[in-house]
Parts: structure tokens; C-alpha cells; sequence
């Protein structure tokens, strides 16, 4: 899992290269949607899982649009686009209200139901900065690959200073496009510059503005249908 070149496991079958890609997706918008196709075509990924979360631990429920929604918004944005899935693996497992998802518990689960696949995890660059306040982000780190996506205000170049230095391989482990750790790459995503953001949309919304462009098209008919986010 160092690197993305063996594709091919010894038996000649081809190894699957699959990402998953987490988010709150209030809504899912055309910025999720650029990064995963420049993440698809860069590293032929064969499956994008889009993960919405029931419960974001970095955000309070109550400012949550219903998860029923946010997951359709996902199912609508990938009927669009050949490999990507929306995917319930955060899903409400019913009963009291939500717990917590944490990507390391992601991430794990689907690495033991899908062995054979090799597993990048796309983020963008500002939730990766904040990667020291995840649930055992040395055990995440450790735990796939990662392909960060630059957002319009963050510089790439801080990334590695969130890596604990005891996880950068021997030199030279930067290159611009990617930081190598010793269990894993971090893959820059550079080609992106969206400035889009679910807040934009949201907001944009509240003020009662159009929002075209900003979503995939069938997601602006589900929130105009749904009367969603005034
Ligand atoms: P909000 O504005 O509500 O905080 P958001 O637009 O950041 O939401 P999320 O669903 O929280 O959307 O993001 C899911 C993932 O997608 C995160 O890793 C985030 O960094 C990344 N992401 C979101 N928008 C962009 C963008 N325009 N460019 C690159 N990455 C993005």
C-alpha cells in the first residue's frame, strides 16, 4: 500500500483502486464533484464511495440537514457520473440519536471487507490540516492512502507539518505532489481550485439566490423540490 503502481496482485487479477470520500455533503456541490473526477482520472480509480456522515464529529446535529436528504443529494450527484456511489457505511443505525463517525473506524471496516483493494481516502486540503484533532490520526495515517485536494486559501505546502516526522519515509519524501510516509503516500490533488463551499450553497439559498452552477443540476431540483435550506 506504498505505492499506487502494483495494481496487479501476483494471481494476474486486477487489484481494485478505490477511494473513499467522507464528508457532510449539506449538500454534496460541484466542488466535491471536480475533486473526485480529477481524483478519478489521476489515479484510475475504479470506485468513488461517497460517504455521507449521519453524525460529522466536528459539527453539532442541530445544524444538520436530515441525513435521508443529504444521502439522496449524494445518490443524485452520482447517477451523473460512471464510478461514483453513494455509500451508507455512516448511516443512522437507528434507535437513540446518531453516534459519532470517526474516518479510522471507516476506513478499517471497509479495509477488512475489502481486503484485496487498494484504499486512498480523498480529503480536502483544509480538513486535512485539521487531521491532529481526528479520532487516532497516527493509526489513520498508517491506515491507507490519501489523496488531498487543494481549496482556494490553503497552502499544500503546510500538509506536512501535520505528519508526526517519526512517519516521513527516507528522503526525499516531498516532491510536490506527494509526501511519503512510511506505511503510506499522501497524494496531492493540485489540478482543483473550486471555491465552492456547502456554506455558499446554504447560504446563497437562505438570501433566496440562484444556486445553478454551484450544484450538480438533478441536486438544485431536489432542494428547490424539497424546499430545502430557507
Ligand atoms: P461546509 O461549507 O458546510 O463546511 P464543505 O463545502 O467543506 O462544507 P464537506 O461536506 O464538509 O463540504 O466536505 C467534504 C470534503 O470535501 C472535505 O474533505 C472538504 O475539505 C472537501 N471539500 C469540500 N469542498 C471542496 C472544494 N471546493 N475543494 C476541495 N475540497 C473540498
Amino acid at each position: 500500500m506504498t505505492s499506487h503502481s502494483a495494481h496487479r496482485p501476483a494471481g494476474g487479477g486486477h487489484r481494485r483502486s478505490v477511494a473513499l470520500f467522507g464528508g457532510t455533503f449539506d449538500p454534496i456541490h460541484s466542488g466535491h464533484i471536480a475533486v473526485a473526477q480529477a481524483a478519478q482520472r489521476r489515479f484510475h480509480l475504479d470506485a468513488i464511495y461517497f460517504i455521507p456522515s449521519a453524525r460529522p464529529p466536528h459539527k453539532s446535529p442541530s445544524e444538520l440537514t436530515l441525513f435521508v436528504h443529504r444521502y439522496t443529494m449524494v445518490a443524485l450527484a452520482c447517477a451523473d457520473n460512471p464510478g461514483f456511489f453513494p455509500s451508507l457505511a455512516e448511516a443512522p443505525a437507528g434507535g437513540a440519536g446518531p453516534h459519532a463517525f470517526y474516518s479510522i473506524d471507516t476506513v478499517k471496516k471497509f479495509r477488512r471487507e475489502h481486503p484485496d483493494d487498494h484504499v486512498y481516502f480523498i480529503v480536502g486540503a483544509d480538513q486535512f490540516l485539521g487531521i491532529p484533532t481526528w479520532k487516532n490520526y497516527e493509526g489513520l495515517l498508517d491506515s491507507c492512502d490519501f489523496i488531498v485536494a487543494s481549496r482556494p486559501g490553503f497552502r499544500l505546502d503546510a500538509l506536512r507539518l501535520v505528519i508526526p516526522p517519526e512517519k516521513l519515509g527516507r528522503a526525499p519524501s516531498h516532491d510536490g505532489h506527494k509526501i511519503v510516509l512510511r506505511k503510506s503516500v499522501v497524494n496531492l490533488l493540485t489540478t482543483v481550485a473550486s471555491h465552492v463551499s456547502s456554506t455558499e450553497v446554504r447560504e446563497r439559498l437562505q438570501r433566496k439566490q440562484v444556486i445553478r452552477s454551484l450544484v450538480p443540476p438533478r441536486v438544485e431540483e431536489y432542494i428547490l423540490g424539497q424546499a430545502l435550506y430557507r
